[in-house]
């Protein structure tokens, strides 16, 4: 049975060989997937390998066409792939949901196709001459999360093809079927083994760990939460292939007491809970100065007030559910310790099956578990601060590097403070604004290497310096 079969005709029970996968707005069944075992990974591994052999010869030019007719594919069937998003992970169509998702999806695809990789000429003189190349490695392993199934994806697929590099995909268990139906578009086009996909319920068999263990793979690259990137990162020891990290933040956003609250409550409110606050680079903890404290946490409430939260679905809700009772049952011991310690400004508490309010919770410091884990979740604790220095510190002080923000009039003062954040993004006035041309990448915790831009691309090659 091919992908296509199980998506488009879902069947009432499960069939043999593969796994259910639910919708998170009400529990239907959204789709069958593939569970693949190990010599499922073996045979793609091998199929990726043969297939390098070609496609690594490839001119630049025939790469980026082949890019390029990706981007074609993913901007086709953008409503088909965001209506499966929304169904197997949760969040809504629209707003910043899965047809947004998709946008960003193509315009990464497209402006990666564009990329070139630089070789330099170092030296041509009497002493000789050196050149520096970059060579594709081989075989790719891209191990994705549930949170952005389809970007995500594309984030790890398209530079990896576009320098020459052939590639074996794992998407979460929770959010296979959109990445199913996107490689199934996307091998139209491709050579057979350039593209190859295995699915899992990590039940029987750990795939990901298969992966990250497995000797014809020669790199890895992991979005996940930081534990599974630290079994990745000891795993391919063993067979030194190159790593590229992004994994779990626990951003801080920090506001001086110069900004007017009304204006800035939209932006802290989507840097909190977009996504339902399930997204990697999204405000986990918010620092105000005491002297706008009760301002701000008024203008959020009566932001939050107006959100629709619904079944993905429905064209009118901008949140949906928590994607997983894993992921639920966290947001809820958190919420449940915080009502304890804090002052609960709006929500606090879980709706039918999954669902959860959009949730504020003031009163809390730095050493509450709210402030100091990663919630993954739609609550926002609120931190009230008189020093500068000491918030500084306080933002710092967590294992995580991933962003930051900084709330004022005064640009130039923030762009001063950004230098003392210890992460990889800053934003000012905003939070979470990522672009394909801008290096992405946690510092500390958070990840090794960067996604997106020249230096994105440049982790898929092995440089080669040649002297003569
Ligand atoms: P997760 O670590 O539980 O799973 C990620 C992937 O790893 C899944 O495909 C899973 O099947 C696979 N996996 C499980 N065990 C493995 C093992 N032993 N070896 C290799 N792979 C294994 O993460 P999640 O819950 O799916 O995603 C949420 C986390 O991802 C959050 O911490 C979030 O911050 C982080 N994230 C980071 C970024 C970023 O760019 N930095 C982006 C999105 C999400």
């Amino acid at each position: 049975m091919v992908a296509s079969d199980v998506l488009s005709k879902p069947e009432t029970t499960c069939p043999v060989g593969h796994f259910t996968v639910n919708n998170p707005s009400n529990g239907a069944v959204a789709g069958y997937a593939p569970n693949a075992n190990a010599g499922d990974l073996d045979q793609a591994v091998r199929a990726a390998q043969a297939a390098f052999e070609s496609w690594s010869q490839q001119s630049d030019e025939a790469l980026e066409a082949a890019c390029v007719k990706l981007a074609d594919l993913l901007e086709a069937h953008a409503e088909e792939l965001a209506q499966l998003v929304t169904q197997e992970q949760g969040k809504p169509l629209n707003g910043l949901g899965s047809r947004w998702e998709l946008g960003g999806a193509q315009a990464w695809a497209r402006y990666t196709a564009g990329l070139r990789l630089q070789d330099k000429l170092l030296q041509d003189g009497n002493e000789g001459r050196v050149e520096l190349h970059r060579k594709p490695l081989g075989v790719v392993g891209s191990i994705t999360p549930w949170n952005f199934p389809v970007m995500i994806a594309i984030w790890h697929i398209l530079p990896a093809l576009r320098t020459g590099n052939t590639v074996v995909i794992k998407p979460s268990p929770y959010t296979p079927l959109a990445t199913l139906k996107m490689v199934e578009l996307f091998n139209e086009v491709l050579p057979a083994g350039v593209l190859n996909i295995v699915t899992g319920d990590d039940k029987s068999v750990n795939l990901g760990a298969e992966m990250s263990a497995h000797p014809g793979i020669r790199k890895i690259v992991f979005t996940g939460s930081c534990a599974t990137g630290q079994k990745v990162m000891q795993s391919a020891a063993e067979t030194m292939k190159r790593l590229t990290l992004e994994l779990g933040g626990n951003d801080a956003g920090i506001v001086l007491p110069d900004v007017d609250p009304a204006e800035i409550a939209e932006g802290l409110f989507w840097g909190a809970f977009i996504n339902n606050g399930q997204t990697c680079a999204a405000m986990k903890r918010l620092y105000v100065h005491e002297s706008v404290h009760d301002a701000v946490c008024e203008a959020l409430v009566n932001y939050a007030r107006q959100i629709k939260v619904g079944d993905g679905l429905d064209e009118a809700s901008v949140l949906g559910p928590i994607q997983n009772h894993m992921q639920f049952d966290k947001v809820n011991r958190l919420v449940e310790d915080a009502k304890i310690r804090g002052d609960v400004l709006i929500g606090g508490s879980a709706g039918e099956g999954l669902f959860f309010e959009p949730t504020l919770i003031a009163g809390l410091k730095n050493g509450d578990p709210l402030v100091d884990e990663e919630q993954f979740g739609p609550v926002l604790p609120i931190i009230k601060y008189s020093d500068l220095d000491a918030v500084i510190a306080a933002a710092n002080d967590s294992p995580n590097g991933l962003g930051g923000s900084i709330w004022t009039k005064d640009i130039e003062r923030a762009r001063d403070l950004a230098k003392r954040l210890e992460c990889g993004s800053v934003w000012i006035n905003k939070h979470g604004a990522i672009q394909p041309n801008a290096p992405f990448g946690g510092v500390k915790s958070s990840g090794i290497g960067v996604e997106f831009g020249e230096e994105g691309l440049n982790e898929y090659t092995d440089i080669q310096v040649v002297f003569s």
